[in-house]
């Protein structure tokens, strides 16, 4: 039995806030002080630069980790933040799907390799966009998937397809995958279009919606090309307070308890 909870971020569609929850969720679990590994699933790589990980110093990547031998170990950096790794991507990844599509369990190189997570830890798999291998090796590698939707008008339409692929992904190689949540991204207050969409996902989705909210705060948007969480950047804006607020409710969910209690 392992006692790490592995969470993969998904949403097929791009540009909806996975990388940036990825970042200052993780950030902002460590800064309470859990330990937390994070796993850039996407070729673009932009949760490693957004964390400070230049190219030079991404020697092994999650491409070695899924192609070769190496371990976990070998394959996580520390970040600027403590208790806060990585193990990073390259562009060389956006082949995996052609270069892994004859390996034997090619759905299942990623879980394989997290059963080497330091127990007690977080890893957070930050998803491509898109419902291809890399996406589906982290779901067969998650306990639960959470899904950050953008507060707009189609983001609804797509969320039938992820959940016919953790359906799928349920019925054949990891049966006990939940899904931890949905988290409402980018929302403008100030737009009714926001508002309603915020009601209509509370009212199609219930409880897993998250009560958090995170506000469309530029802070956010500016810290990656400053190598840092908004935490970090501007750690008293809307943006960290929200993501702040949003981990304590992820962290009840995982039901893990603080280190104060
Ligand atoms: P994905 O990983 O789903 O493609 P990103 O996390 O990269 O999405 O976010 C897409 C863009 O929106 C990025 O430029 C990011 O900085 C910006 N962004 C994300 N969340 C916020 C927010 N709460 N406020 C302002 N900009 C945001
Ligand atoms: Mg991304």
């Amino acid at each position: 039995m392992s006692d790490h909870n592995i969470v993969a971020i998904a949403n097929q569609k791009g540009g909806v806030g996975k990388t940036t929850t990825a970042i200052n969720l993780g950030a902002a679990l460590a800064e309470a002080g859990y330990p937390v590994l994070l796993v850039d699933l996407d070729p673009q790589g932009n949760a490693s630069t957004g964390l400070g990980i230049d190219s030079d110093k991404r020697d092994l990547t999650v491409y070695d980790l899924l192609a070769g031998q190496h371990s976990l170990q070998d394959c996580a950096v520390a970040t600027s933040i403590e208790n806060l790794g990585i193990v990073p991507a390259t562009p060389d990844l956006s082949s995996a799907d052609v270069d892994l599509a004859q390996a034997q369990d090619r759905t299942r190189l990623l879980r394989r390799k997290l059963e080497a997570a330091p127990s007690g830890s977080i890893v957070l798999i930050d998803c491509p966009p898109a419902l291809g291998l890399l996406t589906v090796n982290a779901m067969v590698a998650a306990d639960a998937v959470l899904v950050p939707l953008q507060a707009e008008f189609y983001a609804l339409e797509g969320l039938s397809q992820l959940l016919t692929t953790v359906r799928e992904v349920r019925q054949t190689a990891n049966p006990a995958l939940r899904i931890n949540g949905v988290l409402l991204t980018m929302s403008d207050y100030r737009n009714n279009l926001a508002q309603q969409v915020e009601a209509d996902a509370r009212a199609t989705l219930g409880e897993l919606v998250y009560p958090t909210v995170i506000p469309r705060n530029v802070r956010v948007s500016e810290a990656p090309s400053h190598a840092k969480p908004v935490l970090s950047y501007d750690p008293s804006s809307k943006g960290s307070a929200a993501y702040r607020q949003f981990a304590a409710e992820f962290a009840a969910r995982l039901k893990l308890v603080p280190e104060e209690a």
